[in-house]
């Protein structure tokens, strides 16, 4: 992920470029597209995002500015950040914010292989319980088994939501 982009997209709108740069904005978010310099308003944007209907463009505010200039992505972040004084640097992270990304990975990391084992202690435990079923259906369960049976049953339906659940 490069951050300097994520700053941009988070501190410079679409209409902010559109005016910057002397093309037309309007209240109902739809103009003549700046890009093929079309006559009728096709060029349709929200803050984040813009899509013009006649000649197909569409993107970002780094997207528009890459456009409006014919030129690249690292240069369209200088322009961003020269011309919107938003004074980010594009030096690479420092050793602290890169130390905290990798914390963090590790977390995700970490998180991630949790989850998959509860999924197989779950898996595990309901095998038990299809077996403890099983004995109480023919007769064949012990008072404590009976019990046991009644527990687990209570964890898997606790459990079962966190389980279904997506995580990758
Ligand atoms: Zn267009």
């Amino acid at each position: 992920m490069n951050m300097m982009a994520e700053k941009i997209r988070d501190r410079v709108t679409i209409p902010m470029v559109l005016s910057q740069y002397g093309y037309q904005t309007s209240s109902r978010k739809r103009v003549p597209c700046p890009i093929h310099q079309g006559k009728d308003p096709n060029f349709c944007y929200t803050d984040q995002v813009y899509h013009c209907w006649s000649c197909g463009a569409k993107g970002d505010v780094i997207g528009l500015v890459m456009e409006l200039f014919g030129i690249g992505f690292k240069p369209a972040l200088m322009k961003l950040n020269h011309d919107f004084c938003l004074g980010l640097s594009s030096e690479r992270p420092s050793y602290r914010e890169r130390q905290l990304m990798a914390e963090n990975k590790r977390v995700l990391k970490a998180y991630g292989q949790w989850k998959k084992k509860k999924k197989c202690a779950y898996d595990g435990l309901c095998a038990f319980h299809r077996e403890l079923f099983r004995r109480m259906a023919v007769g064949e369960a012990s008072e404590e088994i009976v019990a046991v049976q009644g527990d687990l049953e209570a964890w898997l339906e606790d459990n079962i939501q966190e389980v279904v659940q997506p995580w990758i």
